[in-house]
């Protein structure tokens, strides 16, 4: 069978990488809170089922969603959205895929930072696309500089994705920075998507910003965000974008022709999760478990900083580990804790040139298994860079 260009150059290897693991294999690699959804939101799925909500919506999704989004991002992020500007998408990533689509003319450049989640080059190409990285250095603390932007910018820039709490660094962009991005976006007129899925997940004294909600930026920003994350919604499939009015009224007719509309009974259990205070106390309740599990990944890090260094995480579940330290690079190391050890972690280089040194360790799953993991992890880390010094070799390559 004839199978495009497009679809040959598509890497199966995350996929492959994070779901195929053995059974008896400690996953630190899965990017899903472990927690159900809330019991509440069950129910309001239960009698959206019972009421025969199983039609298709509107594309743009039901409007008593649209408008809880829409007073959610003005009590929480200080957007100002109407309704109709806010297309409910399945999943945040049917939100990025078509935005890239709407806001790109092929052989156009969209600039992302590296490392950022890997999904995002991808979708840059398969919407005609040329991804541009703009690298954060560990040395700076993986800051995001508008020199960086515009020193990485053509003429062919058309639009920057930023992601904050950011999949895989657990950076959480601070307001100096998000002006600074603000200014470089203005300067090149450039489109910012912000993906801003992990908003919930943000520890303290860190808080979470959305970019659109700085002066000026309204009018040139996409915000994306979704139910997975924060509301353990993941396989419910609902996400949103929301844009200024000239932007969504095309983001509608293009998830009509393509994707059609977000499933039914999800926008229901959407629209309770959203609107029942209860979801604060749920989110916090997660939080908690969140930030224990990250002082566990810590704890490792301190202890085994002969092969491996982290900054801690600001938000998200994810903890960025440099493992130069043991000789290896990211890839070695993520191979042999999976073969050795029995414990499976994202190696860096999916996420951009800039992780070759690094794998990401989720710790959205047990307490039990984030201590097992990293106990293994660093172990197995320990004992390679011990027999490699020994055998006088320092660079162990692949
Ligand atoms: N954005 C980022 C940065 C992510 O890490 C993920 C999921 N891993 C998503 C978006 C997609 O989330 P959803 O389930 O809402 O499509």
């Amino acid at each position: 069978m004839h199978i495009s260009k497009r679809a040959l150059k598509i890497a199966e290897e995350p996929f492959f990488i994070a779901l195929n693991l053995p059974p008896d294999v400690v996953r630190l690699t899965a990017g899903e809170p472990d927690f159900p959804s809330a019991p509440f939101v069950l129910e309001a799925a239960s009698r959206a089922v019972a009421d025969h909500q199983t039609h298709y919506t509107a594309p743009a999704g039901i409007p008593p969603l649209r408008q809880g989004i829409a007073r959610k991002l003005k009590e929480e992020n200080n957007l100002s959205y109407d309704p109709s500007e806010i297309i409910v998408t399945p999943g945040s990533s049917g939100a990025v895929g078509l935005a890239l689509i709407a806001m790109i003319d092929p052989g156009e450049e969209v600039l992302l930072p590296d490392p950022a989640w890997f999904h995002y080059a991808t979708l840059v190409e398969l919407a005609g696309g040329i991804p541009r990285r703009v690298k954060l250095d560990a040395k700076d603390g993986f800051r995001i500089r508008g020199s960086q932007i515009e020193a990485a910018a053509s003429e062919k820039s058309r639009a920057l994705i930023l992601n904050s709490p950011s999949n895989p660094m657990g950076r959480v962009f601070s307001r100096e920075e998000l002006e600074e991005v603000a200014g470089a976006a203005e300067r090149l007129s450039l489109t910012v998507m912000s993906d801003e899925i992990y908003e919930k997940i943000v520890y303290p004294p860190h808080t979470h910003i959305s970019i659109g909600s700085l002066s000026g930026m309204r009018d040139r920003t996409i915000t994306v965000n979704g139910f997975a994350k924060g509301y353990a919604m993941m396989g419910w499939r609902v996400g949103y974008a929301a844009a200024p009015i000239e932007m969504s009224r095309k983001l509608d007719p293009l998830l009509g022709y393509t994707l059609v509309c977000a499933g039914s009974v999800s926008q229901y259990a959407a629209l309770e999760a959203i609107t029942n205070p209860k979801s604060k106390e749920y989110a916090k309740k997660m939080l908690e478990a969140w930030a224990r599990r990250k002082e566990i990944v810590m704890r490792y890090v301190y202890e085994n900083s002969r092969v491996v260094s982290a900054m801690p995480p600001e938000g998200t579940f994810y903890s960025w580990i440099d493992v130069s330290g043991s000789g290896m690079d990211g890839k070695r190391a993520a191979r042999l804790a999976l073969d050795e050890a029995k414990v499976g972690v994202m190696p860096g280089y999916l996420f951009g040139d800039a992780g070759r040194n690094h794998v990401r360790v989720s710790f959205a799953t047990s307490d039990e298994a984030v201590e097992e993991g990293m106990k293994r992890f660093c172990g197995v880390l320990s004992g390679a860079s011990k027999t490699a010094k020994d055998a006088g070799k320092l660079t162990i390559s692949d």
